[in-house]
């Protein structure tokens, strides 16, 4: 594993291989050739560890990160015995997860 550079100014994020290339990261259906780009830059990361962490406890969807697809991470996740905490009611994610109850309905907040 590489060593970190860690100081109180500089975060793993700062160390990121995608750092100023972050459309390539959102891919939307079908566009593979993209998520192969945005896989390999990944590939080359020296902080893919921490953004691993990071990314499993994150349901965002649509984007590639630490080298895996949305589909990779739910995959990875149940590898792993992960689960997800449901998103509060009242906001989009719990929303988008198929809530219909009238805080959901309603949501403005992520
Ligand atoms: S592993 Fe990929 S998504 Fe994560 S910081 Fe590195 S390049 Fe970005
Ligand atoms: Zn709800």
């Amino acid at each position: 594993m590489t060593e970190l550079e860690t100081t109180p100014t500089k975060t793993w994020k700062d160390q990121a291989a995608c750092k100023g290339k972050t459309d390539l990261f959102f891919v939307s259906r079908g566009e593979t050739h993209k998520m192969q780009l945005a896989k390999a830059i990944c590939a080359t990361c020296p902080v893919i560890d921490p953004c691993r962490e990071y990314v499993i406890y994150h349901a965002e969807r649509f984007v590639v990160w630490a080298g895996m697809s949305e589909k990779d991470r739910r995959q990875y996740r149940i590898e792993q015995g992960i689960k997800l905490s449901p998103a509060q009611h009242g906001t989009i994610r719990r929303k988008e997860a198929g809530c219909r109850c009238l805080e959901c309905h309603t949501a403005r907040r992520p």
